[in-house]
């Protein structure tokens, strides 16, 4: 039986383990739950599996959430960034699933780390913005990171039984989201509701919002980077509409091997929960013959500026990886409160990457520097282009 903690119980990661854990009730039991605001769900959760520890955004949401289960409750209730690191370092917690979105999900990871946890990491925030750090620590600390983000899985399993010096590229494969035949010209007209609809996968908002304008790729080549020791230089991006093949290794002698499956998150959370084993029909069976084709193509950059930010940011290294992410959150959210437009949202990023004078990162700290001043900055250019 592994026993597991889940930061971002309520987000859509969390949801599909929470369903993996409730279809092996002998393998896994859940003890500990982070969420933000969704208390009607999180109560749900906490009377469906009985966790011990339960944290919320702030102490206005644990006070709303302690009346709603009324004074028989027996669940410890915690909030804040104090409570998330204590939902992730909970004594009897082995494996700590982290899923919750952005920055914020950096330091109670750091926390489950520091506390010798297993990590499913969901979070690529976390190693876009500490990759270096995050590393070192779990090494030193023994702990295993299981990476749940599905290319990365997808990577991680294709490595499996192979010989690490032999690999010769990492392939991601991005489905181009909503917008890949969109006319350039058109994306001043970009809705909401246009980048919230993705064609393949049931995401929350942010990672949609991310896909459509391709910065979630973008994001994941430098988290690739990290998680599998590879320099951005060996991680190519290739276009696969149909979402099937979740990505690929290329070795030395020209091999390609490809991890297939449906697009289910349930599939990769699956595979990090139980590893090296695998469960038993985790996700539906995958019909190629119905799938029939699929196809690949190259990412257009001029089309999508996120992806060569990237590179460019993971090519200064240091602060600037923390900078692109930081920035990238304010864009995204000020396109979601309709200040700046779809197309505004890298223009913002590569304005701050501009401005930035790259530092070298020794501790976190340094990164949440980074990351407050990649705020501060974008904050001030979306004030700039604000849509009046
Ligand atoms: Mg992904």
């Amino acid at each position: 039986m592994k026993i597991i903690s889940i930061l971002g119980s309520t987000g859509s990661i969390g949801v599909n383990t929470l369903d993996v854990i409730a279809r092996n009730p002998t393998r896994f039991k859940v003890v500990a739950l982070a969420a933000g605001r969704n208390l009607p769900l999180l109560k749900r959760q906490i009377d469906t599996f009985g966790p011990g520890i339960v944290s919320v955004i702030d102490d206005e949401h644990a006070h709303q959430l302690n009346e709603m289960l009324g004074h028989s409750a027996t669940v410890k209730i915690l909030s804040g960034e104090g409570g998330y690191r204590e939902v992730a370092s909970w004594k009897k917690v082995e494996m700590v699933v982290s899923a919750i979105a952005g920055a914020a999900g950096l330091s109670p990871t750091i926390a489950a780390i520091d506390a010798g946890k297993d990590i499913a990491l969901a979070n690529k925030e976390t190693m876009v913005m500490a990759g270096e750090l995050v590393v070192e620590r779990a090494a030193s600390h023994g702990v295993n990171i299981i990476p749940v983000d599905s290319e990365h899985n997808a990577i991680f399993q294709c490595l499996a039984g192979h010989n690490r010096k032999e690999v010769k590229r990492l392939i991601l494969t991005a489905s181009g989201g909503p917008f890949l035949h969109l006319p350039p010209k058109q994306f001043a007209y970009i809705k909401l509701e246009d980048a919230l609809r993705h064609p393949n996968w049931e995401m929350g908002r942010k990672i949609t919002i991310d896909s459509a304008s391709m910065m979630n790729k973008a994001l994941e080549v430098i988290e690739a980077g990290w998680l599998f020791g590879m320099d951005v230089g060996s991680i190519d991006v290739c276009i696969h509409p149909q979402s099937i093949v979740h990505s690929m290794v290329e070795y030395v002698d020209g091999s390609v091997i490809a991890q297939m499956g449906v697009p289910d998150m349930r599939g990769p959370i699956s595979y990090a929960l139980s590893y090296p084993e695998r469960l038993q029909g985790a996700v539906d069976t995958l019909d190629l013959c119905r799938v029939g084709t699929l196809e690949f193509m190259s990412p257009d950059c001029a089309k999508f500026p996120a992806l060569k930010l990237a590179y460019e940011a993971a090519g200064k290294g240091g602060s600037a990886p923390a900078v692109l992410n930081a920035s990238n959150e304010v864009a995204v959210a000020a396109f979601i409160e309709d200040k700046i437009g779809f197309g505004d949202i890298p223009l913002v990023i590569k304005e701050v990457l501009d401005s930035h004078q790259t530092r070298e990162i020794g501790s976190i700290k340094d990164v949440l520097e980074a990351d407050g001043w990649g705020r501060i900055k974008a904050g001030e250019i979306v004030e700039k282009r604000k849509i009046s």
